[in-house]
């Protein structure tokens, strides 16, 4: 199945998005229009073919990509999509927007980020399985732990991570636990990595309620997607008070404004496959989660999902983006003139990097760390980044998606002139 023949959720391309937010951002910081040029770039595209033994005894071939944007501050980061309507523009910009993420945290990585272009819900586990060895063995020599280390993203989970991480070891005749994160704990994973990103989007929107006096007991949060991290943080947000009055997955959306029994909804998804049906809701599409009233809004699926259209219906106060680049440019711009606070990707969805980072070291050094140590320095991290942004917004009048991707790029670009052009 090729990109071209599935309905795409992008409405402009992400890559041209990402360098145009990039232009900006340099001007606004006084960044050396000579290294936006550089940074305006990735280092390199690698694009395979995935021939796959289908259970019916087909072969199917499917696309397969991994980018790295950057490198200069260490290893190359970024997770792997499987997605039917993948490109190669938009694993350009996740890879651009991880350099800037992992800077912002102060990781020693640059960004990176892979995919797939299939359907995993319809292929088997041993369909999943090989296509996932094959692509491992295709990016082989682009990967491993001081180069560029995957970890889950859309599509992907911890058995996926599982298999890569069996296919590179078993090359290379050794086990490599740092060569992907996000493994299943019985392989080196890490405690806490499943919900950490849903932990700092968690971290994020305490931190920004604080800062108006409000807290969570009783405020009204819509979350889309319900998968690794909408899942996990609806039930975070349930434990600490706050009031989930909507859910979507792929399928639709369910509401209830007096609040929505979370742990009933995980218990229906996991029987039914869908939300939909949930008893105690009312279903709804995923547009209308979009604009439905509340406190805080969670984009938590796919990028572009607030645009112009709707950017002037949106009911929130607060928007936090859990997925990457689920805000277009032109929505930005109006959220920005209606006051709405927008909490950027790559402040609220750092968690997952920073455990990821956790992972890496832990596998590295053959030494587990506790889940409270991995909680409390993942809170660290991410509330330390959330001030530093919360800082340069207010010194440079800016929004905190301008300061916080202005940050980044100010320490990619650092990193770049200190080390120098080569040769
Ligand atoms: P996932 O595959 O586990 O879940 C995705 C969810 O989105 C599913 O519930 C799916 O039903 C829903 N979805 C798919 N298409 C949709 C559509 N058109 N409309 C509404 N919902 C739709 O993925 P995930 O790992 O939870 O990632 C979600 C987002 O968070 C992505 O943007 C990803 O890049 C970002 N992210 C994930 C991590 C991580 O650690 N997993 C880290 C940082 C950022």
């Amino acid at each position: 199945m090729s990109a071209t023949e599935t309905p795409t959720h992008l409405r402009e391309n992400p890559y041209e998005l990402a360098r145009s937010q990039l232009t900006r951002v340099g001007e606004t910081f006084g960044v050396d229009p000579n290294l936006v040029r550089v940074l305006g770039e990735c280092k390199k595209t690698v694009e395979v073919s995935i021939p796959v033994a289908m259970d019916d005894g087909t072969v199917s071939v499917f696309e397969g990509f991994r980018v790295v944007h950057n490198m200069t501050r260490g290893p190359a980061k970024g997770g792997i999509r499987y997605h039917p309507a993948v490109t190669r523009d938009e694993i350009r910009a996740l890879a651009m927007w991880m350099t800037w993420k992992c800077a912002l945290m102060g990781l020693p990585f640059g960004g990176a980020k892979g995919g797939v272009v299939c359907d995993p819900k319809t292929l088997s586990t041993g369909e999943l399985e090989r296509l996932t060895r094959r692509y491992t063995t295709e990016i082989i020599n682009e990967i491993g732990p001081e180069k560029d280390i995957p970890a889950p993203d859309v599509g992907t989970d911890s058995q996926v991570m599982a298999w890569i991480f069996d296919t590179y070891s078993m090359n290379v005749g050794h086990s490599v636990l740092g060569v992907v994160t996000g493994k299943p704990l019985a392989v080196g994973g890490s405690v806490g990595r499943d919900g950490a990103t849903a932990r700092g989007v968690l971290n994020c929107i305490r931190t920004a309620l604080q800062k108006e006096g409000r807290r969570f007991p009783d405020t009204r949060v819509a979350i889309q997607g319900f998968g690794t991290v909408g899942r996990n943080l609806a039930g975070l947000l349930a434990e600490e008070g706050a009031r989930v009055v909507a859910l979507s997955d792929s399928k639709g959306a369910v509401v209830n404004k007096y609040g929505i029994d979370v742990p009933a909804a995980v218990l229906h998804k996991s029987e039914h496959g869908v939300l939909a049906g949930l008893p105690g809701t009312e279903d709804a599409t995923n547009e209308e989660l979009i604009e439905f009233e509340c406190d805080v809004l969670v984009p938590a699926a796919l990028e572009q999902v607030i645009n112009a259209e709707n950017a002037p219906r949106i009911r929130a106060h607060m928007i936090c983006e859990a997925a990457n680049g689920p805000t277009t440019p032109a929505a930005d711009e109006i959220l920005e003139d209606r006051g709405i606070f927008v909490l950027p990707d790559v402040l609220a969805n750092a968690g997952g990097v920073v455990v990821s980072y956790f992972e890496w070291v832990q596998g590295l050094q053959e030494y587990f760390w506790k889940e409270y140590e991995v909680n409390a320095k993942l809170n660290d991290i991410v509330v330390r980044a959330f001030e530093e942004t919360w800082a340069a917004r207010e010194r440079f009048s800016t929004s905190m998606r301008t300061a916080a991707y202005g940050l980044a790029v100010q320490r990619v670009a650092e990193a770049t002139t200190t080390r120098g052009l080569y040769p």
